[in-house]
C-alpha cells in the first residue's frame, strides 16, 4: 500500500482481496477506492459491516470473485500475497489469463511449481518474485548470461536460535519463535524462519522460478538480512544484490520492472561503518534445509505434501501441541508415507495437501 501511495500516477489499485479480515479490507478500500473488494471466506463476509464500503467499490464474495477479477482483461498485475497454499488458486487462474503475476506466495511454486511455470509458458504469463531472496538473484542474474550461471546463494538470517544448541532448541517457547531479529512478519513465516523450513520452501521455490539444478542452490547464513542473495558465474565471479531489510523494494521492483524508480524503502547511510557476516549452516541443528533440497530434487507431489505438513505442524506447535524440535521430522515423515506422483494434476495436489494436513496428527500424536 505504501509503494502504490509512493507512485500514485502509476499504479492503481483495481481490487483488493481478504479472507477474513473484512474491517482491514474496507479500511484500505475507504484509502484506494478500487473497482472491487473481495472478501473470499463467505461466513466472514455475512458478518462484516461493509456500510462504509466506498459506492464506487463492489463487493464480491468467494473463491469465485478472486477469479472474476484477476482474470479481468483490465487488471495488468495480479500481486499474490496469502501466505500458505490458499496461494495457489488466485495465483493459477492470474497464470493462466495470461497476467504479470508479481509472487510474494512462495507456496504457489513449492506446491505446483512445474504445472505453474509450464502455464506460464503456455499463456504468456510473467512471473516477477517479490520473495526478497528471489527478487535479489532475479536482479543478480542481469549481469550475466543465463548459460554462465554456476549457482545461486540464498542468504538466510538463520533466525532467532541460530547459535541455539540442540538442547536449547528442545525448549523453544511460542513466544521466543515469534520473534524474529530483522523482519517483522506473520506468525506462520517467522516460525518458519526460526526452523529454517523457510529457506527449504526457498530453495524448492528458487528451482522451479529459475529452472535451476537442486546442486546448484546453496545457503548461506548472513544474520544481518542485507544482503538478500547471490549468484555465481562461471568465471568465479559473484554479484549480489543488497539493501536495508525493507519489503517495500523488492515489492515497487516487482511492480515496476524493468524500470527503477524513486522508493520509499530504507536506504544505506554509506558514512557508517558496517559488518556483515557469511556463515555456512548447521544442517544438523537445522534439518530442513536437508529436507529442502531433497524435495527440490524430487519435485513430482513432494513439494505439496512438505508444504502442508509444514503448515499443520507450525499451526499445532503455536497451539502448543507438540515441540518446536517436532516440525521439522513430522514433516519427514509425512513425505515419506505419502504416494509419490512424479508429475502429478492441480487435482491430485489439492487431495495430497488435505490428506498431509490430516496425516500430521498420527506423526506428531495429537
Ligand atoms: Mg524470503
Amino acid at each position: 500500500m505504501e509503494v502504490v501511495d509512493s507512485l500514485p500516477q502509476r499504479l492503481n489499485v483495481l481490487a483488493l482481496t481478504a479472507h477474513q479480515s473484512c474491517q482491514e479490507l474496507v479500511a484500505q478500500a475507504c484509502r484506494f477506492r478500487p473497482r472491487w473488494a473481495i472478501a473470499t471466506d463467505g461466513s466472514s463476509a455475512q458478518r462484516a459491516d461493509w456500510s462504509r464500503l466506498p459506492d464506487q467499490t463492489q463487493l464480491l464474495v468467494g473463491i469465485d470473485g478472486l477469479r472474476q477479477v484477476v482474470t479481468h482483461p483490465d487488471v495488468d498485475v495480479v500481486v499474490a500475497a496469502i501466505v500458505g497454499s490458499a496461494g495457489l488458486t488466485g495465483a493459477w487462474h492470474a497464470v493462466q489469463s495470461g497476467k504479470t503475476l508479481a509472487l510474494a506466495n512462495k507456496e504457489t511454486l513449492v506446491m505446483a511449481g512445474p504445472l505453474v511455470m509450464a502455464e506460464a509458458a503456455r499463456c504468456g504469463a510473467t512471473i516477477l518474485p517479490i520473495d526478497s531472496e528471489h527478487s535479489a538473484v532475479f536482479q543478480a542474474l542481469q549481469a550475466g548470461r543465463r548459460e554462465d550461471l554456476r549457482r545461486v546463494v540464498l542468504t538466510a538470517s538463520g533466525g532467532p536460535f541460530r547459535e541455539f544448541t540442540r538442547q536449547q532448541l528442545d525448549q523453544v517457547t511460542v513466544d521466543q519463535a515469534l520473534n524474529h531479529p530483522t523482519w517483522l512478519m506473520g506468525p506462520k513465516i517467522t516460525v518458519d524462519s526460526a526452523t529454517m523450513m523457510n529457506k527449504a520452501l526457498e530453495i524448492i521455490e528458487a528451482r522451479w522460478l529459475f529452472g535451476l539444478d537442486p546442486d546448484q542452490i546453496q545457503v548461506v547464513i548472513h544474520p544481518q538480512s542485507v544482503i538478500h542473495s547471490l549468484v555465481e558465474f562461471r568465471d568465479g565471479s559473484v554479484v549480489a544484490q543488497l539493501s536495508p531489510p525493507d519489503m517495500k523494494l523488492p515489492i515497487q521492483y516487482a511492480l515496476t520492472y524493468p524500470e527503477r524508480v524513486e522508493c520509499p524503502s530504507d536506504k544505506f547511510d554509506w558514512t557508517e561503518a558496517f559488518t556483515w557476516d557469511l556463515s555456512p549452516p548447521d544442517e544438523q541443528r537445522f534439518p530442513a534445509l536437508t529436507l529442502g533440497h531433497e524435495v527440490a530434487r524430487l519435485g513430482g507431489t513432494s513439494g505439496a505434501v512438505l508444504n502442508a505438513a509444514n503448515e499443520a505442524a507450525v499451526e499445532a506447535f503455536l497451539a502448543g501441541q507438540i515441540r518446536f524440535t517436532d516440525i521439522v521430522p513430522a514433516c519427514r515423515a509425512v513425505l515419506e508415507h505419502h504416494h509419490f506422483d512424479p508429475s502429478p494434476s492441480l487435482d491430485e495436489l489439492w487431495k495430497l495437501d488435505a490428506w498431509a494436513r490430516r496425516e500430521i496428527t498420527t506423526w506428531t500424536g495429537i
